[in-house]
């Protein structure tokens, strides 16, 4: 199935299984933005819980925060945001539409790339186990030309970037004849930055109004804390501080579902080090992070690190991690090394010492800050990326037939067990109760009864409930139940006294953590 269709499948599916709603539904929805529906608030909730407990429970010199959303508008003008906090748009005369000029030219890019791929891949199949793919990318000529084609757009887009030079970058799109892909026409505007921050009014009176901003990153939040934070918990660097909430971006292009919203959400962990350690502390985080990511087992193929050339204004060195979605390897976590910009700069314009006094060499100094910066719905879009999947199944009778199953790691379950009574009378229904009046305050569960046994089967798999047990009349006499799993759909029978303790130790996080 070409990969389009997997995506549009698994948007629809977001929809019917209430993940995920449009915003503003009923008048015909509000442009990236998204709600979580009773299952998508469950996951993401758990997502938040993966994350927040790798980072507070494993870590002992890291602590959370939670920080207004409103800030005082100078921390915006100190951090960069107000002057740079942009990006490059474009529209074409024609189909009216824009985009953002530097995705246009990445694009370009990608699909030579995906050129040069194809190329291997043919060759792959032709050469079979004698093929050398270093040697055959090293010397086939048309792989060369095209890399040749990558390359020079890539250094004349990097300095362009780096330079803010916005008509070269005008220039690139014309030179490597790039279309619009609604017009098809070659028919540009001026290349125009575009700041990305959303900003309101505080104040009730239009004089006494000021003008304040909807924070487009949770990480100033712990900037400005960092010294309260520090003085009252006492903390020796390094240490780190993680915060998980809404930031706000007015997106030029928001396109790919939950993939680029106007509101979404972030976890960021900022982490305090001493000048000199933060390219140690880098390394250190990049690794810690992948493996995080990884722990889940949608397998490591599907990630991979994307260094910077292009380093914003504050960092060092920078990386992303990306996962494969349908629409190609896309950023999902940024990893950067922010030096002292942020303090440094909040200290100048404020006023205001923010230094760490090292009580082993007594010297003060403004400490440097390797962050961690995660989109929660990123994140969820992964996971329910790599989870979703067609199955064919055989039934009894020969014919085939197919099941969609949301294959979520147990930990991260919406719902972790379904309990159904085989039918509704006989006293299973109140039995069936019974067995989740036990278990709700540990684990999430659910009563179901509608429907036969096999449409309930679909629904829950379809949910992504790892675990469904059937209450029959078997169960009235000597209290056992059938066990189904979802990965495998065996089933096996087992007493209820034991149902907990396995559910439990299968959904606990400590399993990701011990991957
Ligand atoms: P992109 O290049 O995709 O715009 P970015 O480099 O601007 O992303 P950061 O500023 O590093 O992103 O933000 C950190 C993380 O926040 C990203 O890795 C991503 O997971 C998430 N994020 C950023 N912008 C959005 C958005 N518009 N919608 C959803 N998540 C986002």
């Amino acid at each position: 199935m070409a990969q389009e269709d997997v995506f549009k499948k698994l948007v629809a599916h977001c929809k019917e299984y209430g993940y995920v709603f449009p915003s503003s539904e009923i008048y015909d929805g509000l442009a990236a933005v998204y709600d979580y529906g009773q299952y998508g608030v469950e996951l993401k909730n758990n997502i938040k819980k993966y994350w927040w407990d790798s980072m507070i429970l494993l870590h002992e010199n890291v602590v959370g925060l939670d920080s207004a959303i409103f800030m005082h508008p100078s921390i915006w003008k100190a951090s960069g945001h107000v002057d740079a906090f942009s990006d490059p748009l474009i529209d074409n005369k024609d189909s009216k539409k824009r985009y953002r000029a530097d995705v246009l030219i990445e694009d370009y890019m990608a699909k030579i790339e995906a050129k040069i791929d194809k190329e291997v891949t043919k060759a792959q199949k032709r050469f079979g186990d004698s093929f050398d793919e270093q040697q055959f990318r090293d010397t086939n000529q048309r792989v060369l030309d095209n890399r040749k084609k990558i390359d020079a757009v890539n250094s004349r887009f990097v300095k362009a970037i780096n330079e803010d030079d916005l008509d070269e970058i005008r220039q690139i799109i014309i030179d490597a004849g790039i279309v619009c892909p609604v017009s098809g026409s070659k028919n540009w505007t001026d290349v125009r930055q575009f700041n990305l921050m959303f900003s309101t009014e505080m104040g009730s009176t239009a004089e006494g109004a000021s003008k304040i901003y909807l924070r487009p990153e949770t990480a100033q939040g712990i900037f400005v804390n960092y010294l309260n934070v520090q003085k009252t918990g006492r903390m020796k660097l390094p240490f780190g501080i993680a915060q998980i909430g809404k930031a706000f971006r007015n997106e030029i292009v928001a396109r790919q579902f939950i993939f680029r919203m106007r509101e979404f959400e972030q976890m960021e962990m900022q982490y305090f080090v001493k000048p000199g350690e933060e390219l140690e502390w880098f390394k250190k985080w990049k690794e810690m992070r992948m493996k995080w990511h990884q722990s889940l087992g949608f397998g490591e193929e599907n990630y991979r690190f994307h260094d910077h050339d292009k380093l914003a204004h504050y960092a060092n060195a920078a990386t992303d991690i990306e996962f494969k979605f349908p629409f190609g390897f896309k950023e999902v976590e940024g990893i950067h090394s922010r030096t002292d910009f942020d303090l440094g700069a909040h200290q100048e314009l404020s006023g205001k010492k923010l230094q760490y006094f090292d009580p082993e060499t007594r010297e003060s100094f403004v400490p440097y800050v390797v962050e961690t910066s995660i989109g929660v719905d990123r994140m969820f879009l992964q996971i329910v990326t790599a989870s979703y999947t067609e199955e064919e199944l055989e039934k009894e009778d020969g014919t085939k037939d197919m099941r969609v199953v949301l294959k979520l790691p147990p930990a991260l379950a919406p719902v972790k067990l379904a309990v159904m009574p085989l039918t509704k009378k006989d006293g299973l229904p109140e039995k069936a109760r019974k067995i989740i009046e036990n278990l709700k305050f540990d684990i999430n569960c659910q009563y179901d009864e509608k429907d036969s046994i096999g449409k309930r089967y679909r629904r829950q798999d379809a949910i992504g409930t790892p675990y469904c047990v059937t209450v029959d009349h078997q169960t009235l006499e000597d209290d056992t139940v059938t066990i189904r799993f979802r990965d495998s759909m065996e089933q096996e029978r087992v007493s209820i006294d034991e149902i907990g303790k396995m559910i439990m130790e299968k959904v606990s996080f400590r399993k990701l953590f011990e991957n």
